[in-house]
């Protein structure tokens, strides 16, 4: 029986595929919600991990977009390996991607976007697109255990035993014959580390996509209604919700980063107020209505009104624009989690990425004309403003060899048989999009090789 840790995206494709070949898979996933110490730069993110059946998917914005071809830039796979795959998961989901990666959406939306002037030749449109109705993974879940199809046990692994075979718990052990841990980013990599394994690269690496307000336009008129830049949104003729960023034409100088235009609601303070209102009723869904939650959301009911003028575009004319940079995080040692003390998260940037960032605003903002106002402009405001976008990478990324990675090409991990690593924390660097549809596309990949190899 193969065995696969965690119920997430990384976890999703290793059983859909074992699931169409018949072959038996054992589903082990925790529901305790887990607190992160954060040591390192605050992560600042109401829940930016989640327990239980289909993992993050249950709170996540249903946002996919595949990473570009130079994104996999030192990997030791490329865009051709994983572009199968991303084909699989974009017909699983019934959406089309490729549709939005060659048609030249550019005219499209041009009436659109005619009123915001800048440089619009040292910009490419990036699309991210969300399937309606929102993915939930534990749906599918539900329905091949219904079926017979896998067996769903509700237990937290803390240690693996490789000469024996078993996984363990606090309570029991599990015998399996191929394992994949499929834990999260911020979870493998203590799993392996209690179970003895040395390597430099586990827990390090730690990337994610770094993600603020960099500076403020003001238009001189005001924005239509529903402009695709204001709402970043139109809805497809195929029930996908499509979200527009702009990148650099020429990413090479900076770095992949991705600038959304959003309307402002009075100012930049007050609308991040109403998006970290927004985000925590999002992520805690039923839990809202705990009292605690409940006592919270009333005292913040002046933003509760405001999110919902600004959510429903009720009411207001929009002439101030901000630029919101979700930005590509180059890989660095010195981010880390630390093995010492579960979920203990050292998140950092180095101090020349910070300065390629600023670097980056300022050109940026430059380009929007006088009638943009850098907001950020020195280390000190960075990190004040910064937060997490919770798109976790690298702490057990792949390599050529052990002295680069923790798991080969195949998500196995080196010089161990049997034992593969399929989530967040495998990819060596964490490219210009967010990052859920390329973990489905690897856990597809796996999936297939694991099923082959089972079938021999
Ligand atoms: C609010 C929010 C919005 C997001 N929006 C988007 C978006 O729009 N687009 C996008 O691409 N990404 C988005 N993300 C990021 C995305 O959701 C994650 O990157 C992705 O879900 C990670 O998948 P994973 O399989 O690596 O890990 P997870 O989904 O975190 O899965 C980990 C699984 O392992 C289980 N587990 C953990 N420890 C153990 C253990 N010891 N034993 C047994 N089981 C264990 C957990 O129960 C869980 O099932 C968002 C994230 C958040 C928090």
């Amino acid at each position: 029986m193969i065995t696969v840790v965690g119920s997430g995206f990384g976890a999703f494709g290793i059983v859909k595929k074992l699931v169409d070949k018949s072959i038996r898979v054992r589903l082990i996933t925790s529901t305790a919600s887990k607190q992160i110490n954060d040591v390192g730069i605050p992560l600042n993110m109401p829940s930016v991990q989640t327990s239980g059946l289909g993992g993050t998917s249950k709170i996540w914005g249903g946002g996919f977009a595949p990473f570009e071809k130079d994104d996999f830039n030192n990997w030791p796979i490329d865009y051709d390996d994983l572009l199968p795959y991303y084909k699989e998961v974009s017909s699983f989901f019934n959406f089309d991607f490729l549709k939005f990666k060659t048609k030249n959406h550019n005219e499209n939306i041009k009436s659109q976007i005619d009123h915001i002037k800048f440089d619009k030749l040292k910009f490419l449109n990036k699309w991210f697109l969300i399937p309606l109705p929102i993915i939930r993974l534990k749906d599918y879940y539900d329905k091949w255990e219904k079926e017979g199809k896998i067996e769903i046990v509700y237990d937290e692994i803390t240690k693996i035993n490789f000469s024996d075979k078993t996984a363990l718990s606090s309570k029991k052990s599990y015998s399996y014959s191929k394992i994949v841990i499929a834990t999260g980013c911020l979870n493998s990599s203590y799993i392996l580390h209690n179970s003895g394994i040395k390597n430099y690269n586990l827990g390090r690496f730690l990337s994610d996509h770094p993600k603020l307000y960099f500076a403020s336009l003001t238009l001189k008129n005001h924005m239509p209604k529903n402009s695709i830049y204001a709402f970043m949104k139109y809805e497809d003729d195929q029930g996908v919700q499509v979200k527009t960023g702009l990148i650099l034409n020429n990413p090479k100088i900076y770095g992949n980063h991705n600038i959304y235009l959003k309307p402002l609601f009075r100012d930049i303070e007050t609308t991040k107020k109403i998006e970290t209102l927004g985000t925590l009723i999002y992520t805690l869904q039923k839990d809202i209505l705990k009292p605690n939650n409940l006592i919270h959301l009333l005292m913040n009911f002046k933003t509760l009104v405001q999110g919902a003028i600004y959510k429903f575009n009720l009411f207001q004319k929009y002439s101030q624009v901000g630029l919101f940079g979700i930005l590509e995080n180059k890989p660095f040692a010195e981010s880390k989690l630390d093995l010492s003390t579960p979920s203990t998260v050292d998140y950092n940037i180095s101090e020349n990425e910070i300065t390629d960032y600023l670097n980056y605003f300022k050109d940026v903002s430059n380009s929007f004309g006088d009638s943009c106002k850098l907001l950020v402009d020195s280390k000190e405001k960075f990190l004040n403003n910064v937060s997490s976008a919770a798109h976790f990478t690298g702490t057990t990324r792949m390599g050529l060899t052990e002295d680069d990675g923790v798991v080969d090409e195949n998500l196995k991990i080196f010089n161990l048989d049997d034992i593969y690593v399929c989530d967040g924390g495998v990819f060596p660097s964490n490219g210009n999009a967010n990052i859920s549809m390329s973990i489905l596309a690897m856990s597809f990949r796996l999936g297939e090789l694991l099923a082959k190899k089972q079938l021999i």
